[in-house]
């Protein structure tokens, strides 16, 4: 008796992968951010590319309670802060990039970096 369903395996691949996304090493080389992803695939990332997309609150905008948005005027970078100090890894979704001027706020999840890696391409 023949099936009435076709398997169709790559659409379940596909959604796999997406939320599987994850990455095997990262590495900073003369301030640009390095990750090789668990596809095999790197994303090379400029500091300022980074910094500027910095998703904090601070840094991308917040709405107080009376619905005004404010968004990044609050905090100038300092003189080092396109400089990255450090990286993190936050849980096994996000990267926490430290900058030099001290501002560390910024919780980068995977799916935003693979963007940011993407836009050079
Ligand atoms: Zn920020």
């Amino acid at each position: 008796m023949l099936s009435k369903f076709k398997r169709i395996p790559w659409l379940k691949q596909g959604a796999e992968s997406i939320n599987s996304l994850a990455f095997d090493t990262f590495e900073i080389i003369n301030d640009m951010l390095i990750i090789r992803w668990s596809d095999g695939r790197e994303s090379y990332i400029q500091p300022a590319v980074l910094r500027d997309a910095c998703p904090c609150a601070e840094c991308s905008g917040e709405t107080d309670a009376l619905g005004n948005l404010y968004t990044g005027y609050g905090r100038p970078k300092g003189e080092n802060g396109y400089q990255l100090a450090e990286v993190r890894t936050v849980g096994y979704y996000a990267l926490q990039p430290f900058w030099r001027d001290g501002h560390s706020t910024g919780i980068y999840r995977f799916e935003l970096l693979r963007k940011l890696g993407n836009e050079g391409e």
